[in-house]
């Protein structure tokens, strides 16, 4: 993990620099906005920690030249108990603030907390993986053993579906509002058409058997 320090107090910040090292974190310091935003421009950084009153460029501009084109953590450093300054910075995109002087270990807990948003963030781009199959939710592509398998949304949507639920059973009609949606007026056998059209984008080009039938209930992949 590192975190990118950007204060123009140099005692506050070497003190502050120490304890994050002594936390296991990898450290980068810049006395001023515009050295600031050009290290947070060209490095990679988890974090960053950005004083608002700054030689140069205050932190709030910073601020908001790096959320044009990153969306890293961003933790305001402020000196007074501005509500101004807080309020702008929030709106300008900081995930967090902290009134100077503040206590380290509420410093360390907040950079944990915002450390932890955005782990969970990433985790939304989940990848099922089923033998040789394999689907990509946040970017929508599905693939067999390499090769890339165009879906429609619904053939997509199925897919997802059952990935993600394997060794269950699910039944057409939960199939069907689960990625038809409730209020589809239709029969269900259109969940057999969709499926048949899987199959043979994908079972009859590779060979395989994803999809399992259960007569009578539903459709399954089999772990
Ligand atoms: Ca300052």
């Amino acid at each position: 993990m590192k975190i990118l320090l950007v204060e123009d107090e140099e005692k506050l910040a070497r003190f502050t620099e120490l304890e994050l090292m002594h936390e296991g974190y990898e450290t980068a310091k810049a006395f001023d906005g515009r050295t600031g935003l050009e290290m947070a421009e060209t490095g990679e950084y988890d974090l960053i920690l950005l004083d608002i009153m700054l030689p140069g460029l205050n932190g709030i501009e910073v601020l908001r030249r790096i959320r044009k084109t990153s969306d890293v953590p961003v933790i305001l450093l402020t000196a007074r108990d501005s509500v101004m300054d807080k309020v702008s910075g929030l709106d300008t995109g900081a995930d967090d603030y902290i009134t100077k002087p503040f206590d380290i270990e509420e410093l360390l807990a907040r950079i944990r907390a915002a450390l932890r948003k955005k782990s969970t963030h990433t985790v939304s781009s989940q990848v099922l993986v089923h033998g040789e199959l394999s689907l990509d939710t946040s970017a929508h592509t599905v693939s067999y053993a390499g090769k890339n398998i165009e879906l429609t949304n619904k053939e997509f949507g199925l897919l997802k579906k059952l990935l993600e639920n394997r060794s269950v059973v699910l039944s057409r009609e939960t199939l069907l509002e689960d990625v038809w949606g409730f209020d589809y007026m239709g029969e269900t056998n259109i969940v057999d058409v969709y499926i048949r059209y899987i199959r043979s984008k994908i079972d009859d080009v590779f060979g395989v058997k994803i999809i399992q039938t259960v007569r009578g209930v539903g459709y399954v992949i089999r772990d």
